[in-house]
């Protein structure tokens, strides 16, 4: 099974009440199962919302408790992350989820890169919290513009039923 961010197949659950569309992701999982989730809304923050970035580290210290998510308002927000994550990581271990296709920059779904805590655009290397979380948890991750490794899944599963 795959699961995606839900904001790549049109859910309109980004933060501002806005998606960001993934034509080639829509494209390419026609006619297959797949699960779409966001973690900050199965964390229990509404839709819109204000923007949040991980302040004082990534992915790795806010799961260590190292490091804390903050809203633009300034408010602390960690918690709300901290529970979509491991909603979504269980959400995902009980589809038995082999790949999750994750929107870049998050700090929950950011695979590779994320924003700086700066709110001015600027990005920094690492993975949101949920990304973290999974990958910790062993399942394959790719972000939206890695969609070999998305066709290579399907290929791959392709073969296997013609077996
Ligand atoms: Fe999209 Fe993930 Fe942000 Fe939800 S948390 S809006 S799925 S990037």
């Amino acid at each position: 099974m795959i699961a995606i961010s839900a904001c790549l197949m049109g859910i309109p659950c980004r933060y501002n009440g806005e998606t960001v569309s993934c034509p080639d992701l829509v494209k390419q999982c026609a006619g297959y199962p797949v699960i779409l989730f966001c973690p900050e809304v199965l964390g229990g923050l509404l839709t819109p919302r204000s923007p949040a970035e991980i302040c004082d580290g990534t992915g790795v210290e806010v799961l260590k408790g190292q490091a804390h998510i903050r809203n633009a308002e300034g408010n602390d927000v960690t918690q709300f992350y901290l529970v979509g994550a491991q909603r979504a990581a269980a959400l995902l271990k009980e589809c038995n989820v082999q790949l999750a296709v994750l929107k870049e920059k998050s700090p929950s779904c950011g695979l590779h890169y994320i924003y700086d805590g700066s709110f001015t655009g600027q990005l920094v290397k690492g993975s949101g919290v949920c990304a973290q979380l999974l990958k910790n948890r062993g399942i394959q991750l790719c972000n939206e513009a890695e969609m070999d490794v998305v066709s290579q899944y399907f290929l791959e599963k392709t073969n296997d039923c013609q077996r």
